[in-house]
Order: structure tokens, then C-alpha cells, then sequence
């Protein structure tokens, strides 16, 4: 399986991070073996001294799926989810000012946490649903799916054109405003409409 990632999607983040609105979806990878696995801690790596906790809506692939139309995308997904994209913001920074590939800012082992899956049908509309993450009981990050700037179903029209869709792919589809550091012993929770997805605890 794959993790694909949208970066720049809640126009509220693009400002925290100085960053330019894009013209189309900015996209990233993490490989599988970034994922932490369920229930075990996250340990800050020792290559960075500022990991950033990002909360972001996720989507699982349910077929294979090539140059979709943004119309029939809906038919590639039945699950949502929740996840934190792990980002070490120091190396991130000094490879973007290098013009560099910032790869492993965001693919290094246990950046990506991927919480529970629900039908999609729990929701009357995907597009309007709220999400928070909270860092030791105190809500840091709050964001509504009616924010983004590419909608779920565009981004995957977006994706495949390049990346050929498979069953069990996961797509992150970008945080809203709010992102920061984490320290040892921080306990990270995140909520769709105030029901925990997921629970992680740094060390
Ligand atoms: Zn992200």
C-alpha cells in the first residue's frame, strides 16, 4: 500500500507556514513503513529537535483506480478516518530553502499515525465535518472538511492521474491551522465531531 499526502490544503495553514497558495494540489508520499504501528508510543527522533504534529481527514482506497473523474471518485472510497502527518519542520525547512526533495521530513518511521476507519455514511456530507486534535487534554487544532481547498473527490481526480490508485491506499488530505511542536510525554487525541479516532503518546 501507499500513503499519499496533500500539503497546502486549509488556507489557514498556508499562512501560519509562510507558504504560497498552489495552483494545484502540492502532493507527497510517505512509505508503509512510516506507519506507527496501533498503541505503540511515538519516539522523537533523534535527527530533529521540532516534530510537528499535523491532524489531518484520511481516506482508504477500496479498488484500483486510474485517471478518475472527480464525478466517480466518491466510488473509490468508503472509509474515513483520522491520522497525524509527523513532520520534522527543522529538516523540512532547511531542504525546502535548499530547494531540495524534503522527503524524509515527512516518510521517516512512525510519521505517519492512522487511527480508526468508519463508513463514510456516518457522515451526511463529508465535506462539512469537524475535526480537532488535543495535546494534553487542550484542543490545538481545530478544522472543518468545508475548509479545504481541494475536496476529497478532487484531490483523488488530481492523484490519479499520476499514481495509479490501489485497495487499502490511504490519502491524507492535508491539516488545518494550528500545527506544532511536540514534547516528551505530550498525549495526542483526535476527534471527528468530538468521537476519539485516535490516541498517541510521544516519548
Ligand atoms: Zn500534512
Amino acid at each position: 500500500m501507499k500513503i499519499i499526502c496533500i500539503g497546502r490544503n486549509y488556507a489557514k495553514h498556508i499562512e501560519e507556514l509562510e507558504n504560497e497558495k498552489p495552483k494545484v494540489p502540492v502532493i507527497f508520499m510517505k512509505p508503509d513503513s512510516s506507519i506507527l504501528p496501533k498503541n505503540n508510543p511515538f519516539f522523537i527522533p533523534s535527527f530533529s529537535n521540532d516534530i510537528h504534529y499535523e491532524i489531518e481527514v484520511l481516506v482508504k482506497i477500496n479498488k484500483v483506480g486510474k485517471y478518475i473523474d472527480a464525478k466517480f471518485a466518491h466510488k473509490y472510497y468508503d472509509e474515513v478516518g483520522l491520522g497525524i502527518d509527523f513532520t520534522a519542520r527543522d529538516l523540512q525547512s532547511d531542504l525546502k530553502e535548499k530547494g531540495l526533495p524534503w522527503e524524509i521530513a515527512k516518510g521517516f518511521d512512525g510519521a505517519a499515525i492512522i487511527g480508526n476507519f468508519v463508513p463514510k455514511e456516518k457522515f451526511e456530507n463529508l465535506q462539512d465535518v469537524n475535526f480537532s486534535l488535543e495535546k494534553n487534554n487542550e484542543v490545538v487544532q481545530e478544522g472543518n472538511t468545508n475548509q479545504m481547498l481541494w475536496k476529497i473527490d478532487e484531490i483523488i481526480a488530481y492523484v490519479s492521474q499520476f499514481y495509479t490508485l490501489k485497495k487499502g491506499d490511504i490519502i491524507f488530505t492535508g491539516t488545518p491551522a494550528g500545527v506544532g511542536k511536540v514534547s516528551e510525554n505530550d498525549l495526542l487525541v483526535g476527534k471527528i465531531e468530538g468521537e476519539e479516532f485516535l490516541k498517541v503518546r510521544v516519548k
